[in-house]
């Protein structure tokens, strides 16, 4: 079989990667992407064919939400045939959300969709930019019998490829930024691109790529904490129009035996409002039932989100709210692994 040269599409949505500091007023503005390859002349040494694209406005990583996640699968949709790869560059702070949700969104994936970022400017000395955008554009463009290697959404970091909706964002300031504590790495860059193949997700390729775009954000996330008081938790659960809630609790999915509190989860999950329990800890799982502290969750019908992230939690209730799915299974369809996001 005749290899031929991978097409990447690379896209630029913002972030610190893709500025450089004005020499003369030290401000960091957005680089110019067309000229990518002159700026990068390394790119030239990667055996794949390289396109960007960019945001008309590219924006920091903290203004991003669901109607961008929309534009960028939008443009994973329109170019998926002609592209066997796809790389993302997006700020840091958000990107654990952004790729997450971008795993739900695009159902049948069957290529890699690679977000990367940086914690310094592509243009300054020290840069953690260019190693992590060359390296994702190569994991990318592996192939294997002319047939992409990786066929799911990641996320590289500092010689690390991890599943997307497995990570989260650790430190603001180390170029190790991200960590996925409950799924081991896809990969890692040495003096080799060592791949794990048995932890990458294996699409169904008989079946063809659906682009889900109705995100639905009637949703509360909330972090309890010892004293919460009830008046906060009655307000939350009365916002109108909310359709469910993410609560983050204590250790193995455990949280306070008072009535009120109980009372009132089961009285709001009556309403018709999903909740579900995640855990505060960044590794681990929620293991509804095995301590006294949430036996009751389990008899009142709370939602076990077992070991995801929180980044993960919250994209996968938009997405399934935006699915219209019946309070019968939606239960069932949340405590099943849809993407790779869970046990
Ligand atoms: N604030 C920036 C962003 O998330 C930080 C970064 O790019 O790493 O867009």
């Amino acid at each position: 079989m005749k290899k031929t040269k991978p097409n990447i599409l690379l896209i630029y949505t913002g972030g610190t990667i893709g500025m450089v500091k004005d020499s003369k007023t030290g401000t960091l503005r957005a680089f110019d992407f067309t000229n990518l390859l002159k700026q990068i002349p390394e790119l030239q040494l990667l055996d794949c064919n390289i396109e960007t694209v960019s945001f008309e406005k590219p924006i920091d990583s903290s203004n991003m939400n669901p109607g961008y996640w929309v534009q960028i699968a939008e443009l994973i949709e329109v170019n998926y045939k002609r592209f066997d790869g796809f790389v993302v560059l997006h700020g840091s702070d958000t990107m654990s959300y952004t790729a997450s949700a971008l795993s739900f969104m695009l159902e049948n994936l069957a290529k890699p969709v690679v977000f990367t970022g940086s914690q310094l400017p592509i243009g300054d000395l020290r840069t953690d930019a260019k190693e992590n955008l060359i390296t994702s554009i190569q994991m990318a463009s592996l192939q294997h019998l002319n047939q992409p290697v990786v066929k799911e959404v990641c996320l590289y970091f500092e010689y690390k490829l991890y599943r997307a909706n497995r990570t989260t964002k650790i430190n603001a300031e180390h170029f190790k930024a991200f960590a996925s504590l409950n799924y081991p790495d896809l990969a890692e860059s040495g003096v080799h691109l060592k791949i794990n193949h048995d932890y990458l997700l294996k699409p169904n390729l008989k079946k063809s790529l659906i682009v889900h775009k109705e995100l639905d954000t009637n949703i509360a996330l909330i972090k309890i904490f010892p004293g919460i008081s009830e008046a906060v938790i009655k307000s939350i659960f009365n916002t109108p129009q909310l359709k469910g809630v993410i609560l983050e609790t204590y250790g193995a999915g455990n949280c306070s035996t008072e009535k009120w509190f109980i009372n009132l989860l089961e009285q709001t999950i009556k309403k018709g409002i999903h909740i579900i329990n995640i855990t505060q800890c960044s590794g681990g799982s929620v293991m509804m039932g095995h301590y006294e502290t949430s036996e009751n969750l389990v008899k009142i019908g709370v939602i076990s989100g077992k070991d995801i992230t929180t980044e993960a939690a919250i994209s996968k209730l938009m997405y399934m709210l935006g699915q219209n799915i019946s309070s019968k299974v939606f239960k069932t369809i949340y405590e099943t692994s849809l993407r790779g996001e869970m046990l």
